[in-house]
């Protein structure tokens, strides 16, 4: 779906915050601070192209809210990129971190540029340019505000990101702290990768094992079976439809923009990322069928569908012919006001980006205390605790006599990695607020889990400006 020009992503997002406002008690001054888009940084660069000629290239970051400091939210590289899309993407960090209780305020950055026409030395220089016009202004930092990956930008653009913070900060002990989402060896946490793909994964298991709402869908519970299709093979698509395939989901559909593959029995996703990897295509995969036209695949029959590539994809006009159950956003702003309200109507469960793609900032935020502290997760405790627990195995293998298998007795002592505590504090955190929200939803007898969402976030957001006496 193209963004045209009389569509406002922001619009959307205030349109969607201002339904859960009416529920809420609190004063409209202080609903309009928080919608509020509080520090807008609008700049120009210019570059230098191999062939020797110039490029001024238009680039933004925006801090939505700091009722939470630091700021948080990725950066993207995409030709989309405009001051109105930086906004709503910062405003539903703001709320999304405030849903899943991250302590940040909501911030976004993009360049408006097609990364694949880039050459890698080019997005280096591009990426270091961006960050020193940031640092000049007070835009990035441990404690000011701190970018992460998001659509064209990965691990790799991150790390450029750091490099260049911590040769301008060389006395701050915390540098790394000033982005998350970069490679382990730069002080990256493991799982942040797959954190977003893998709480997608997680809330729609969530969403799955509740009888009651399954039974009302006319589906089964558990993901088991459930047949998925995906929009988006990048990071949030890949790691969702690999995480959703080891839960026994059955894969079977797959949209890019060249193209989309369905094959009802399943596609085997590792090996269709390689197949994409060594053809630089999705299509022509085996035993699939090729859909040529990838925006059509929305509407095939699958019990879950998983936009997960940009906003503004399942619009008034395609909503009628949604043929899936549950809609999980992996992308930010896949579903437009006017399409949720289509599919309310047709009994259609959406659950919103700012809980379901919440496990990226979650898994950010873990790292940036891993950077705060300058310690591994695990570091200090892991072997104290398989003492521990070899103790009391041991203890209760003398008092029963009997002998566990090395097998057993290994999985019993062994103490926590890092990824293990990461996995672990993502699985919470997803479980937690999907039961808050649809427990705000039956409260309140809504019918779209989106306004309970932001009925949650809004009610946080509020408190922290209230018990600062500034709405009194
Ligand atoms: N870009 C991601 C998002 O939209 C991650 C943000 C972060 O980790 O700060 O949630």
């Amino acid at each position: 779906m193209a963004n045209t020009p009389d569509y406002s992503f922001y619009d959307d997002v205030n349109q969607f915050v201002d339904k859960a406002a009416m529920h809420t008690e609190h004063p409209a001054g202080l609903i309009e601070q928080i919608k509020t888009c509080n520090s807008i940084y609008k700049f120009n660069f210019p570059i230098k192209l191999e062939d020797g000629t110039y490029k001024v290239l238009e680039a933004y970051r925006v801090q939505h809210s700091q009722h939470k400091m630091p700021t948080k939210g990725g950066i993207r590289y995409a030709e989309t990129v405009n001051e109105d899309e930086v906004k709503a993407l910062s405003a539903l960090m703001t709320y999304k971190c405030a849903l899943v209780n991250v302590p940040f305020g909501g911030a976004k950055g993009g360049i408006k540029m097609n990364a694949r026409s880039y050459s890698p030395q080019m997005l280096e220089r591009i990426t270091r340019r961006y960050t020193s016009e940031l640092i000049k202004k007070n835009f990035i930092g441990p404690a000011q505000d701190v970018p992460a990956p998001d659509y064209g930008t990965g691990a790799r653009e991150m790390a450029w990101i750091a490099d260049t913070y911590a040769a301008f900060a060389p006395n701050q002990v915390n540098a790394s702290g000033c982005v998350t989402g970069k490679p382990l060896s730069q002080s990256g946490v493991q799982g942040r990768t797959e954190a977003t793909g893998t709480g997608v994964m997680l809330g729609l298991r969530e969403a799955v094992n509740v009888k009651e709402d399954m039974d009302e869908l006319g589906l089964t519970t558990g993901l088991e079976g459930k047949k998925v299709i995906v929009q988006g093979f990048g990071n949030v698509g890949y790691w969702s439809a690999k995480t959703l395939q080891d839960e026994g989901a059955l894969i079977v559909g797959i949209a890019e923009f060249e193209g989309g593959v369905y094959n009802e029995k399943g596609l085997d996703v590792e090996d269709l990322f390689r197949h994409r990897r060594d053809t630089k295509s999705i299509l022509n995969y085996k035993d699939a069928k090729n859909v040529e036209n990838s925006n059509e695949l929305l509407e095939w029959e699958c019990d879950i569908l998983v936009p997960a590539a940009l906003e503004n994809q399942i619009t008034e006009e395609n909503a009628p012919r949604i043929k899936a159950k549950i809609i999980g956003e992996g992308a930010n702003g896949p579903v437009t006001p006017e399409a949720e309200n289509i599919l309310i109507q047709k009994g259609v469960l959406v659950i919103p980006d700012m809980y379901l793609n919440a496990g990226g900032v979650t898994v950010s935020y873990f790292e940036w205390l891993k950077n705060l502290s300058r310690v591994s997760f695990g570091k200090i405790d892991k072997r104290y605790d398989e003492l521990n627990n070899l103790r009391i195995v041991q203890a209760i293998e003398k008092a029963s006599n009997t002998t566990l298998s090395e097998d057993v007795r290994k999985n019993l002592v062994k103490g926590a990695s890092e990824r293990d505590l990461v996995l672990s504090g993502l699985a919470e955190t997803m479980i937690s607020a999907y039961h808050e929200v649809r427990n705000t939803m039956k409260r309140k007898n809504l019918k779209s889990m989106r306004t309970a969402a932001f009925i949650v976030a809004i009610d946080r957001i509020a408190i922290s400006y209230l018990d600062l006496g500034i709405f009194p």
